[in-house]
């Protein structure tokens, strides 16, 4: 099963990830962590994806395609994968189909978890990461038992560049998932729509029923 999990920057797309991730077994693809792994290891695809990131912009297509369809085409993503944060236009999810195609599989689902502007606003400027095990932490609706500390392994949390408030903003525009891309999946009939308003639970209730 190919799920693909759709979302304003802020909408909760990591953090669902990683629960639907522990309650199904489907490995999870993340473009961000990967550009954010090429980006600590300070390799030449990090230089050159940090320059567009700092800046709350996308990644060209050309090097996240590449990057992604080698990421498939390894054994671990035979069998499924839950892709976070790609695709985020058209050409990147044709590339998507067109990979998939060539394997006899489709994108059965795609998931939109909506929530209004504002919400994105408070929610992402209070956002924080694990620098050691990339767990999320927010602020105001998960935080740590220690300021700074990870709880799950005691590493230092971090707010990545693109979540000052400043870029927070610009970042949204650019990144809202664009009415063609939703219409791409509502028009192949595989898009379903969850209220990002809830709970952190009901929320991956939702998306839980929706992969059923
Ligand atoms: P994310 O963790 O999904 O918010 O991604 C963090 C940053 O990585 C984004 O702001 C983009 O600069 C870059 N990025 C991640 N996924 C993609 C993608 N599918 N296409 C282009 N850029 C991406």
């Amino acid at each position: 099963m190919y799920i693909v999990l759709l979302g304003p920057p802020g909408a909760g797309k990591g953090t669902q990830a990683q629960r639907i991730a522990a309650a199904t077994g489907l490995l999870h693809i993340s473009t961000g962590d990967m550009f954010r792994e090429h980006v600590k290891n300070n390799t030449e695809l990090g230089q050159l994806a940090n320059q567009y990131m700092s800046r709350g912009e996308l990644v060209p297509d050309e090097v996240t395609i590449k990057m992604l369809l080698e990421r498939i085409s390894r054994d671990d993503a035979k069998a499924g994968a839950m892709f976070d944060g790609f695709p985020r236009n058209v050409a990147q999810a044709r590339a998507l189909d067109e990979a998939l195609a060539a394997r006899g599989a489709r994108v059965d689902r795609a998931l939109l978890i909506s929530v209004p502007d504002e919400e994105l606003v408070a929610r992402l400027s209070g956002r924080w990461i694990c620098r050691n095990c990339g767990r999320l932490y927010h602020e105001r609706n998960d935080p740590p038992a220690a300021p700074g500390r990870c709880d799950a392994c005691g590493g230092e949390l971090y707010q990545r560049d693109d979540d000052r408030p400043e870029v927070v903003r610009s970042r949204l525009e650019k990144q809202k998932p664009p009415a063609d891309l939703i219409e791409h999946y509502r028009s192949a009939g595989v898009l379903r729509e969850i209220n990002g308003l809830q709970s952190l639970e009901a929320v991956t209730h939702d998306l839980l029923e929706a992969i059923k």
